[in-house]
C-alpha cells in the first residue's frame, strides 16, 4: 500500500522552469514543483498568471526557456508531445462533431497508423471503462455533457498517459453541469489512479478537486498545499485575498488574515481605541444569504457615503443575526480569537 504522500514518487517534477515569451517579466518565472504520483493537482490563479503556459510546457506544446521537467524521473523537457507520457483534455472536451464516440476515442491511434480492428477494439475497451460502451456509435451532439466528458476522457486515455493534463476543462459549462462534471472527474481520477494536473481560475473548483493546490501569481508559485492548508493558512496577502473568505487587516504587528466566519460582531464600546484582536468598524452592507448574513464593513473613522464599498466582511449565522440584527451605518466592534489570526508577510 501507499506510504505517506511525501514518500510517494513524483509523477512530475519541475525544476527552475522559466518561460519568457518576449522582453520583460517571464510568463513563468523559475518555478519548482513536485506533483505526487496518483494525486489530483490543481494549478490555480488569476488570468494571465502562467497556469496554461506551465501546463503546455509539461505537455510539450510549448518550449521551455530554461529549466527541466521530469516525468517519473525521466527528463522529458525536450521530448515531442507524443513521446512524453502525458495527454491533454481541452476546454469543452473539443470532440470532433462528425465522428462517432468510438472514432473520437480511436483518433490518435488512427494517426499512428494502427489498423482499424485494433484501434476500434482498444477504443471500445476504454469506452467500456468509462461506462460509455453502449453509446459508442453516437456522435457528440447526440450525447449529454456528462457523456461527452467521458468520451473526451477515454480519448485522452487511449495513449496510455501517466499524467492527464486538463486546461480549464469545465469553464465553458453551465454552473449546474460544471459541478456534476467536476465530481465525475474526481471520481475517475481516483478510480484510474492516474495523476491529474488541472488548470483553473476558480478557487471553488480547485478546493473541490485538489489533493494539492498550487496557487500562482505573476508567473511564480505563491503557495502549495492541500485545500485545507491553503484556506486555513494562506501564506501571503495575495493568497488570502485570492482564496476569498478572508479579511486582511492592518495591525500594529503587520498584516493578518482572519476568516470572515471567524470574526464576531458586538455593539461598539465607548472606548474608541482598538484593544488587541478587535477593530471598530461601520456597517456598509447587510446581505441575507440564507444560512448566514454577510455584513460588509468599513474601518471606523473612514469617510462613509452611500457608495462606500466594504473592506471587511463578516459572516454571521442566521440565528445569531436574528438575536441582534445590525443596520447599515451602525458602528460595531469586531473581535477575533488570537488563534484565528494568521500573519501575512508582505
Ligand atoms: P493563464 O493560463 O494563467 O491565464 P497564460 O499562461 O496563458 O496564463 O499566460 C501567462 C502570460 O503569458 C500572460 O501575460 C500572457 O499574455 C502571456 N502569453 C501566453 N501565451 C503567449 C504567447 N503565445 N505569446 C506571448 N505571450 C503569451
Ligand atoms: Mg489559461
Amino acid at each position: 500500500m501507499n506510504a505517506t504522500a511525501s514518500l510517494q514518487p513524483a509523477a512530475i517534477e519541475i525544476v527552475a522552469l522559466t518561460k519568457q515569451y518576449a522582453q520583460g517579466k517571464p510568463a513563468v518565472d523559475n518555478i519548482n514543483l513536485r506533483i505526487a504520483s496518483g494525486s489530483y493537482c490543481c494549478l490555480l490563479g488569476p488570468s494571465g498568471c502562467g497556469k496554461s503556459t506551465t501546463l503546455r510546457m509539461i505537455a510539450g506544446h510549448e518550449s521551455v526557456s530554461s529549466g527541466d521537467i521530469l516525468l517519473e524521473n525521466r527528463n522529458i523537457t525536450d521530448l515531442p508531445a507524443a513521446e512524453r507520457g502525458t495527454a491533454m483534455m481541452f476546454q469543452s472536451f473539443a470532440l470532433f462533431p462528425h465522428l462517432s464516440a468510438l472514432d473520437n476515442v480511436a483518433f490518435s491511434l488512427k494517426m499512428k497508423g494502427v489498423d482499424k480492428a485494433e484501434r476500434h477494439a482498444k477504443a471500445q475497451d476504454l469506452l467500456q471503462r468509462v461506462a460509455m460502451g453502449h453509446l459508442a456509435d453516437r456522435k457528440p451532439a447526440e450525447l449529454s455533457g456528462g457523456q461527452q466528458q467521458r468520451v473526451a476522457l477515454a480519448r485522452a486515455l487511449i495513449t496510455q498517459p501517466r499524467v492527464l493534463l486538463l486546461d480549464e476543462p469545465l469553464s465553458a459549462l453551465d454552473p449546474f453541469l460544471r459541478i456534476q462534471m467536476r465530481a465525475e472527474l474526481r471520481r475517475w481520477q481516483k478510480e484510474l489512479g492516474l495523476t491529474f494536473i488541472h488548470v483553473t481560475h476558480s478557487q471553488e473548483e480547485a478546493m473541490a478537486l485538489a489533493d494539492t493546490m498550487v496557487v500562482m501569481n505573476h508567473g511564480v508559485i505563491e503557495q502549495v498545499g492541500s485545500p485545507h492548508e491553503v484556506y486555513n493558512h494562506p501564506s501571503s496577502e495575495f493568497v488570502a485575498r485570492f482564496m476569498g473568505g478572508h479579511n486582511v487587516l492592518e495591525t500594529p504587528d503587520g498584516k493578518i488574515g482572519v476568516r470572515t466566519d471567524h470574526m464576531q460582531v458586538a455593539p461598539a464600546s465607548d472606548d474608541t481605541t482598538d484593544a488587541p484582536h478587535t477593530k471598530r468598524a461601520v456597517i456598509t452592507d447587510v446581505e441575507y444569504q440564507g444560512t448566514y448574513v454577510l455584513l460588509g464593513l468599513q474601518k471606523a473613522g473612514a469617510t462613509y457615503t452611500a457608495h462606500t464599498t466594504a473592506e471587511i466582511s463578516v459572516m454571521v449565522s442566521e440565528a445569531t443575526f436574528a438575536q441582534r440584527p445590525y443596520a447599515v451605518g451602525e458602528t460595531v466592534q469586531l473581535r477575533w480569537a488570537p488563534t484565528a489570526a494568521h500573519p501575512l508577510p508582505a
